[in-house]
């Protein structure tokens, strides 16, 4: 069987241990390869690597960076196929959705950062006629990465693109439920000439691997997705060695819709934003809110157009849903229906586990779940699920909904349906999220900043933030 290897100062290589872990097709149910069930030798060998190759990698003229990393963004481009496949089989997603999102927006996070840095710039301000200041930005040194198994090769550059950018050398960590195509990334980056130890990928488990990562003093700076309990973990080893975090977590984001939003639109985009990558996007609109006057027909509307996705086989190209990442995870997703229908919830459509004929019969998959009657306080409606699983509820007025929509402990993303433009920007601006959608959903410019607030994360990623959180300032004072 295939074993997945480590990526360290520059070579290809098996854990120290030489233990391996089962790495599974969710669609089939089946192990299909073998990962590094990496320790704290892994890492340390990773971040010497890292630090040894720091001061060349940091100094190296921007432009030739960039160029290094325009050639990964290439390599990424040149295996699209082999990645997009990858990604569908580690992590269950139709193979069509990984190739419309996952693999271009994988290859767009490198040509963006790759080019932004080369207009990275910092400041300059006098004081009166007394002095002079002027601030630089340096690389921070050895970084950590770690990343979640929903968007694997997507959410992985997004971390170490403005890293590598920035001059900074990186120890990566893949979730462990989807190591394949960072591996086949690590590939990518030996072709493209990266130099050895700027980016060094250590698989392995989250408790094992990715803690080691965190406690390791030479490591000073984290940047993590994953789930809100795993941050809080992770920023209480990380604060008291004073490391500094960017955590972007988990989220319960509502799908408001009034009365006045263009229907079809609004029923078309939600079916998205509802059942996406089988919901597991962090930033699915896992609670839909609808004005009473519509909510009888948006309800109708919706789960008929809910009962025609077609859940099956991820290399099918009529497959709409595929399968949940792990049979633990899907067990967890039916858990919470279970638990929805105990708190007085009415299942009307989905609600169970589906048996694919073929090669997926023993994948894990779940229908796609709409749940009515519940109230906003319930478990249901407070806790992340992270599957195909959505709740509807009616509201009256936009005081109310804006109640329900601040109503949790998440303040991830938002979306709000409306052909008013005063209320559209009203009930934006009274959202505690970091993102509001209007009238669309998951639009990204890599330019603006992106992140939650409340327990949905702690700083900011995306476009001059991210390179931001990769350099340290320093101000000299000059008196003139
Ligand atoms: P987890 O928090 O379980 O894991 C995320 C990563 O952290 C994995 O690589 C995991 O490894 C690792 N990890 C786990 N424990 C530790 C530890 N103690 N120290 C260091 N690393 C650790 O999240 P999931 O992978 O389950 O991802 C789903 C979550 O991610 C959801 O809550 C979702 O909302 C959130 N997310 C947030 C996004 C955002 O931008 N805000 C975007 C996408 C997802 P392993 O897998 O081996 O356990």
């Amino acid at each position: 069987m295939e074993k997945i290897l480590n990526y360290i100062n520059g070579e290809l290589v098996p854990p120290a241990s030489d233990m391996w872990l089962d790495n599974y097709n969710p669609a089939e149910g089946k192990v299909y390869n073998l990962i590094p069930d990496s320790d704290e030798k892994d890492i340390e060998k990773a971040v010497a690597a890292a630090k040894k190759a720091f001061p060349a990698w940091s100094e190296l003229p921007t432009s030739e960076r960039s160029d290094i990393l325009l050639k990964i963004a290439e390599g990424i481009d040149r295996e699209f196929e082999s990645l997009a496949k990858a990604e569908s089989d580690d992590n269950g997603k139709p193979l069509k959705l990984a190739k419309a999102v996952d693999i271009p927006r994988a290859s767009s996070n490198i040509r963006f950062f790759a080019t932004a840095i080369l207009h990275f710039d910092s400041q300059a301000h006098q004081t009166d006629q007394q002095a002079i200041n002027y601030t630089t930005r340096t690389p921070l040194g050895v970084v950590g990465c770690i990343s979640p198994w929903n968007l694997p090769l997507y959410l992985f550059t997004w971390k170490i693109a403005p890293a590598l950018a920035a001059g900074c050398t990186v120890v990566a960590k893949p979730s462990e439920l989807t190591p394949m195509t960072a591996y086949l990334f690590s590939k990518i980056c030996k072709e493209a000439g990266l130099p050895n130890g700027v980016l060094n990928v250590v698989h392995g488990l989250g408790g094992k691997a990715g803690q080691a990562i965190i406690e390791h003093p030479e490591v000073i700076a984290i940047s993590f997705t994953g789930g809100t309990t795993t941050g809080k973990k992770i920023a209480a080893t990380a604060a008291p060695m004073f490391k500094k975090l960017s955590l972007e977590l988990g989220g319960k984001n509502p799908n408001i819709i009034f009365a006045d939003a263009d229907f079809d639109e609004a029923v078309s985009t939600s079916i998205h934003s509802s059942f996406s990558n089988q919901g597991e996007i962090c930033l699915c609109g896992s609670r839909i809110l609808v004005e009473r006057s519509v909510y009888d027909r948006f309800v109708e509307e919706f789960v008929n157009r809910t009962r025609k996705l077609v859940v099956g086989d991820p290399t099918e190209e009529k497959t709409r849903v595929g399968a949940l990442v792990s049979e633990a995870h899907m067990n967890k997703v039916l858990s919470y229906i279970e638990l929805a229908k105990k708190e007085g919830g009415k299942v009307v459509t989905g609600g169970e586990r589906v048996i694919v004929k073929g090669r997926c019969n023993a994948g894990y998959f779940v229908a796609p779940t709409i749940i009515l009657g519940l109230d906003q306080q319930c478990r249901t409606n407070q806790e992340e699920i992270f599957g195909p699983v959505v709740t509807i509820m009616p509201f009256d007025k936009e005081e109310e909904v804006i109640e329900f929509a601040n109503g949790t402990a998440y303040g991830l993303s938002a979306t709000i349906w409306t052909e008013n433009l005063k209320r559209a920007h009203r009930v934006a601006h009274q959202l505690k999220c970091g993102i509001v959608w209007v009238n669309c959903w998951l639009l990204r410019d890599l330019r603006t900043p992106f992140g939650g607030m409340k327990q949905s994360g702690v700083g900011r990623e995306g476009g001059w933030e991210a390179l931001r959180f990769f350099t340290e300032q320093k101000n000299i004072c000059i008196k003139l």
